[in-house]
């Protein structure tokens, strides 16, 4: 059977007109002789919104907390309305929404009374967001002629129990999938699910993390062994840089899994980080495309780079980071110092992006603000410790980065306006990074973009594009 994981972001789903398109691009893949599994993330800004009511309603104003449900819910009632002609469909999927808002109310009041959001009431509140759009695309589906069947992710999607960023379990998604989707596409009917959202064990609704139904698409495509893994979002595929900052951004037409796993990594936030792991373990390629534009080739990810003329892929830029610049004069070449230095970063679940030491300081940088201070305290135990928020990491991706000479020295010559606090090219060689403010990071890609993308290799770029 030529089963496809088809993944669709929340602009891919955020009204009846981008849910139209949605159902248009799955029923092609059906006409063509494919059995698609569909992922499905809640409708555009959804999650967002859902953690606002949380933090609203936990902080004690009920009202807003239930105002923004409200709006929630005329909105995804309308989208029903709009897509759902039949009368009786239409009548219970009102009803399955209204069920769903009546429940979320309920734990918003419950909020508002104990004021206090635990990750565990979090992950339960943004599973509404999926739960609601996976129900109203199945209906969308079957609107349209298609045989779909909803199916409740938090089923086959089993993890362990960090609530907001729980790992999978991958030979239960693995037993789930083949018992609850693989015998639907063999009736050929089209499984939809919500992605991000996912259960423990014991059943607790738990999530993958912030832009997690990547994850769910490739964790899936993985436990069926699908042929491909298709992410369905609102660009043409992963581009040379993040194309709201960079206009002239290109499109890459192919990229290794290895590349791609860096650029999200480090911030392209086209993928999520975790996705590629369960495609690359099963050597099944992943392909981005544009729900707006689905006759768009898009990039295809596989696990080899083919030959490409230019030195970088792309440009990624992660911001919200802060730099520790821990110094003692004396003791850093003593035996155990570095190990003291990071036990504290992981007594504190801190990740370090980047470290850079010199004979008298070591300066790390991490992606977190709020645990800073507590980690300081600790560390001036040790030594001097200075920190400061409000850096950007820019990485360039790009295989073989070290087999060309003086790319550092053209990458800084191109930013060389800019005041650059940290570099590293490190052990990959697909990869240099450095840090900076993070009011220059878009000039500095810019300006990165302008150099390194200025004859770009027409084999893995679509120049095209920028010639039309
Ligand atoms: P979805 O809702 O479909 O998951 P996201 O908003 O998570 O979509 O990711 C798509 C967005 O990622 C694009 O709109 C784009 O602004 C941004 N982006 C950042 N870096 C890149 C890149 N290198 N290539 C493509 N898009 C990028
Ligand atoms: N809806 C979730 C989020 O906004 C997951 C996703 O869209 O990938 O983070
Ligand atoms: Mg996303």
């Amino acid at each position: 059977m030529k089963l496809v994981v088809m993944k669709f972001g929340g602009t891919s789903v955020e009204d009846p007109a981008a849910i139209g398109r949605t159902a248009a691009i799955v029923a092609g893949r059906v006409a063509n002789g494919k059995s698609p599994v569909v992922v499905v993330s809640a409708m555009a800004k959804v999650t967002d919104q859902l953690l606002r009511a949380a933090a609203a309603a936990s902080e004690g104003d009920r009202t807003g907390a239930l105002a923004i449900s409200e709006r929630l819910r005329a909105r995804h009632r309308d989208t029903a309305v709009v897509l759902v002609k039949n009368a009786d469909d239409c009548a219970a999927l009102l009803e399955t929404i209204d069920k769903k808002f009546d429940s979320l109310d309920e734990i918003l009041r419950g909020l508002a009374a104990i004021l206090e959001l635990t990750p565990r009431i979090s992950d339960l509140i943004v599973s509404y967001g999926e739960l609601l759009s996976s129900r109203i695309v199945t209906a969308a589906f079957r609107e349209t002629g298609m045989d779909s069947a909803w199916v409740d992710a938090r089923e086959v999607v089993i993890t362990d129990s960090q609530y907001q960023k729980a790992a999978p379990i991958d030979h239960l998604i693995e037993q789930r999938a083949q018992t609850k989707l693989v015998p639907l596409t063999e009736k050929k009917k089209v499984p939809v699910m919500g992605g991000f959202i996912a259960s423990n064990e014991a059943g607790i609704t738990t999530t993958l993390g912030r832009g997690g139904s990547d994850f769910t698409g490739a964790l899936i495509g993985g436990a069926v062994s699908a042929e491909a893994i298709e992410i369905w979002t609102d660009v043409d595929g992963i581009m040379t840089t993040d194309p709201r900052v960079c206009p002239d951004a290109l499109r890459v037409k192919v990229i290794s899994f290895e590349e791609a796993a860096e650029l999200a990594y480090f911030g392209a936030k086209v993928l999520h980080p975790a996705t590629i792991l369960p495609a690359v373990k099963k050597n099944i390629p992943v392909l981005v495309l544009n729900s707006r534009n689905a006759s768009c080739e898009g990039t295809r990810i596989t696990s080899l780079a083919p030959p490409c003329k230019s030195p970088f892929k792309s440009i990624a830029v992660k911001k919200k980071l802060s730099i520790i610049d821990v110094v003692a004069s004396r003791m850093l070449m003593t035996h155990g110092y570095m190990r003291e230095i990071f036990t504290i970063f992981d007594k504190h679940q801190c990740p370090v992006d980047m470290v850079s030491t010199s004979e008298v300081s070591v300066s790390l940088s991490v992606d977190s603000n709020e645990k800073l201070p507590a980690i300081a305290a600790d560390l001036s135990k040790l030594a001097d410790v200075k920190y400061e928020g409000k850096k950007a990491l820019v990485c360039m991706v790009g295989d073989d980065i070290r087999g060309k000479s003086g790319m550092a020295a053209q990458v800084f010559t191109a930013i060389r306006h800019i005041n650059v606090r940290m570099i590293s090219q490190g052990a990959s060689e697909i990869n240099m990074s450095f840090m900076i403010d993070e009011e220059d990071a878009d000039e500095a890609v810019r300006s990165l973009h302008a150099i390194f993308f200025k004859d770009p290799d027409p084999a893995i770029f679509d120049v095209d594009a920028r010639r039309g």
